[in-house]
């Protein structure tokens, strides 16, 4: 039996309220949107949210907010998924790509300092692989931060919740994260001017004056199941916890670079990330052969997309080259995480 690199857990209650829904006759435009947005809020200690149909679309509606567009510069990290260079685009305005730390594969502060013009107007910060950035360091530039918290719904840095420092905050609902109804996404702020805007532009019916907005809305039935994976969520955060303890302890004892831990940034391992010495095609590829399905946590660095100069991003360039991501999510069982901290350790 295959043991796949992520997996949504689905519980009878999430299946129980997709289906009330359905009979309700309401499946879009009802009160489980509104309902949901109030419980995100509510989580993450802000304002208010406004859900959306992704990720993507969450984070287009945050840069417009921003009243980004045309020769304004947006900067990012190279080592995450190309969402972010989409939304940049989509806004007209130019995306700055800057290198990561080594040890916790957040954007770096020292680059993005150093990229800062009068041209830049908002900084984009992925938490990445569970593990807050350090955002004392980043609020310092006073650049208004949109934090992206597609794999970090719930993590506290600082004893506060990630989500509640930046400007505004994402996330994203997709079938592999933390909580997942499908599709579908979410921006947070403590701002109802913002909050405000991105309402409007989420939706083009019964508006009095034309302008340019989107269909970014988010159906009742993910919503719905929204709510159920939230009520969910501190559980698994405790399961996948316990399952990276498990794999911390056994891969002490084998020649791989294990996640960085802080004191006051919690991790709560969307992806349990080890830095290995083989090659990691053959790595993946020879697990794969003993059912063991591990990934590359990025598809491809941004940089390499763009087909910028690659001797300006060494530490993507060596992550992307050591870093294997290996399958951890709640409905893993105990058997399961031996069975792959076995067959990790003999291939390893
Ligand atoms: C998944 C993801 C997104 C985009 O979310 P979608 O819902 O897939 O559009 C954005 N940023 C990061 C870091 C992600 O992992």
């Amino acid at each position: 039996m295959n043991i796949s690199h992520s997996k949504p857990t689905i519980t009878q209650e999430d299946i129980a309220t997709v289906v009330e829904v359905l009979n309700s006759g309401q499946i879009a435009d009802g009160e489980k949107i509104p309902e949901f947005e109030k419980q995100m809020a509510g989580f993450l200690g802000l304002e208010g949210g406004v859900a959306t149909n992704s990720g993507t679309s969450a984070i287009h509606l945050a840069l417009i907010a921003l009243d980004i567009k045309k020769d304004d510069e947006v900067i990012i990290p190279s080592y995450v998924c190309t969402s972010l260079l989409h939304s940049i685009y989509h806004s007209g305005a130019t995306p700055i790509i800057v290198d990561i730390n080594r040890n916790d594969y957040n954007i770096s502060a020292l680059e993005v300092k150093r990229v800062i013009s009068n041209k830049t107007k908002a900084i984009i910060v992925p938490h990445m692989f569970g593990m807050s950035a350090d955002l004392n360091e980043l609020l310092e530039f006073e650049i208004p931060i949109i934090e992206d918290l597609a794999h970090t719904i719930g993590a506290n840095y600082n004893d506060k919740k990630v989500g509640s420092l930046g400007q505004l905050c994402i996330c994203s609902f997709y079938a592999t994260k933390m909580m997942a109804t499908g599709e579908g996404g979410m921006v947070l702020s403590n701002s109802d001017d913002f909050l405000g805007k991105i309402k409007d532009l989420r939706e083009y019916d019964n508006k009095n004056e034309f302008k340019i907005r989107y269909n970014y809305k988010m159906s009742d039935l993910h919503a719905a199941l929204g709510i159920t994976q939230l009520s969910k969520l501190s559980s698994f955060i405790s399961r996948r916890k316990e399952i990276a303890d498990f794999y911390n302890k056994v891969f002490s004892n084998i020649d791989v670079e294990l996640p960085i831990s802080f004191d006051n940034r919690e991790h709560i391992y969307y992806r349990y990330v080890i830095k290995i010495k083989k090659e990691l095609n053959d790595t993946i590829n020879i697990l794969k052969q003993r059912n063991i399905y591990c990934s590359s946590p990025v598809f491809k660095p941004l940089h390499r997309y763009l087909k910028l100069d690659s001797s300006k991003f060494p530490i993507t360039e060596e992550v992307f080259s050591k870093a294997l991501s290996i399958p951890i999510y709640p409905s893993l069982s105990d058997s399961d995480i031996e069975i792959i901290a076995d067959e990790v350790g003999k291939v390893l």
